[in-house]
């Protein structure tokens, strides 16, 4: 069984914030269940972009990644639940929002590859690091979520 303390990282994109969308990507976020551990709105300079997208850095299109990334600030959420990094990547969608599945977030909101609303977590690993990357300690909070008893059973609780 999974650890329902799992943490991943998602930030709502520029794009995402220029089109009124915070609320609605948040909400799918919180109907499925989740917990959110930490939230807050951020503007990202060069150097936490090449970090983050270290992955990508050597592409043709990071440039353009990174100022579209700086073109707004973003919202940074920490989420909070059993196999979290793979259920957000899953409600998420494909990079390629005009071939994203209906029903997930670049799916249904977004056409672009580049524009495409959200970032999430790909690995457990990453999570960890990409949480820490935009939040402090203090940043992050651990409550109860009544509604747990509702979400998981009690072997998924354990
Ligand atoms: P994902 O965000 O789905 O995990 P990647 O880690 O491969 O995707 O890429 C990081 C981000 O870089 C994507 O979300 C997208 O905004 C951008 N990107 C990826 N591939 C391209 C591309 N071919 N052209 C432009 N932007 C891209």
């Amino acid at each position: 069984m999974g650890n329902i303390k799992e943490q991943t990282l998602v930030l709502i994109k520029p794009d995402g914030i220029q089109r009124g969308l915070i609320g609605n990507v948040i909400g799918r976020f919180e109907m499925k269940g989740l917990k959110v551990a930490g939230i807050k709105m951020m503007s990202l300079d060069e150097a936490i972009l090449r970090e983050h997208y270290a992955h990508i850095a050597d592409k043709p299109f990071f440039p353009g990644v990174s100022s579209f990334m700086r073109s707004s600030p973003v919202v940074a959420l920490c989420l909070e639940g059993l196999d979290v990094v793979n259920a957000v990547r899953i409600l998420c969608g494909i990079t390629k929002s005009r071939e994203a599945d209906a029903g997930t977030i670049r799916g249904d909101l977004a056409m672009s590859v580049a524009c495409n609303v959200v970032h999430a977590s790909d690995t457990v690993e990453n999570a960890q690091a990409e949480v820490k990357r935009f939040f402090k300690q203090d940043d992050l909070f651990h409550y109860d979520k009544s509604e747990y008893m509702h979400v998981y059973v009690d072997d998924e609780r354990a």
